[in-house]
């Protein structure tokens, strides 16, 4: 049988990248992107779009039947910051729309599930350096609590109904194409934009905030990965840590200085410091290595040289 599969939330910062790439692998037909709000043009022209709003259950599964979709990638979420704004969409979007997901897998409808956690599960207790897969997990955010409940979640579905779910912990996702949506680690895209545009920016987050990030391309490939991983070799169903790379503010501004001379950085933090210094500066992911032979390709000073060549071409 082909791999049908649906992406929801696919006009976000990871959706814009991951439909592309698993079209390139699975055939434009066969990736069916969907969102409450149009995608990026390269998206919508490139393959069937539906208009998806998660909450709804009957039309999600009425679009699944649809196509025969046997695989889905759950993207829509309120992020840390926007969730913090709005807990009670925070819980109900990011709570709800995990369990219509699930059930569609308890009920046979599809195969397989994608669903990301992120670092925002580990707290203010958790040990901050080389954060351990297993190790004390008390969030203290809205998102962190629904990514910690969603985890729970997904090992439960699981070991009692046999559902296939597989889950990342993302670090800060950092990508030239499509705009961050409401996180906590945003300014390490828009610190980019802001030195090409303007040689200068403003930090919401201190200049040693040391916190996990991840370059766009590094993570959409352990997406795929760990979704065409054997089975057996996926022992872990709660979500792996990924760890990425870590810096500060001071440091990227650092490398990115090398690239823009005069480029100047000021801070001001915002709401968001106390997030982030709930947050694990570094994470360690020798289960992710060691079950689906995870490999990390890009450094800071090759994401930033990446980065900046890519934006300054848009
Ligand atoms: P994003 O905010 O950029 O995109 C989310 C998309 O979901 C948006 O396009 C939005 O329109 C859509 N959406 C919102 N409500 C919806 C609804 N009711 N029905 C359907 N779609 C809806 O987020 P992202 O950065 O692409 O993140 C995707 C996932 O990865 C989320 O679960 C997020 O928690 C997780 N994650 C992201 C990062 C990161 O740095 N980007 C880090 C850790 C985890």
């Amino acid at each position: 049988m082909p791999e049908k599969i649906l992406i929801i939330g696919s006009s976000g910062q990871i959706g814009t990248e991951l439909v592309i790439s698993l079209r390139k692998i699975y055939g434009n037909d066969n990736v069916i992107a969907s969102d409450i709000r149009p995608s990026s043009k390269e998206v919508m022209n490139s393959g069937p779009f539906e208009e998806l709003d998660i909450m709804n259950e009957k039309l999600l599964r009425k679009i699944v039947q649809h196509y025969k979709i046997n695989q889905v990638y759950l993207l829509a979420a309120l992020l840390s910051a926007t969730a913090e704004k709005n807990i009670a969409l925070g819980w109900e979007l990011n709570m709800r729309s995990h369990s219509h997901v699930l059930d569609l897998a308890k009920d046979g409808l599809i195969k397989k599930i994608f669903w990301p956690s992120s670092i925002a599960v580990f707290g203010p207790t958790t040990p901050k350096n080389n954060t351990p897969q297993y190790t004390i997990m008390e969030p203290n955010t809205v998102y962190g609590i629904t990514k910690l409940a969603g985890e729970r979640w997904n090992e439960y579905y699981f070991n009692n109904f046999g559902v296939d779910v597989r889950s990342l912990r993302y670090p800060g996702l950092i990508g030239w194409k499509g705009s961050p949506g409401g996180g906590t680690t945003d300014y390490a895209v828009d610190i980019f934009h802001q030195a090409i545009k303007h040689r200068k920016f403003e930090s919401f987050l201190s200049e040693n905030t040391k916190l996990p990030m991840m370059y766009m391309s590094d993570a959409i490939r352990a997406t795929i990965q760990l979704m065409r991983a054997p089975k057996k070799q996926v022992k872990i169903r709660s979500s792996y840590n990924l760890a990425g790379i870590s810096f500060t503010p001071k440091e990227i501004s650092k490398e990115i200085s090398k690239h823009i001379p005069k480029f100047e950085v000021s801070y001001n933090s915002d709401f968001r410091q106390k997030i982030a210094d709930s947050w694990p500066c570094s994470i360690n992911d020798e289960h992710a290595q060691n079950d689906w032979n995870w490999e990390l390709k890009y450094d800071l000073k090759k994401l930033t040289a990446d980065m900046i060549k890519n934006l300054k071409n848009i």
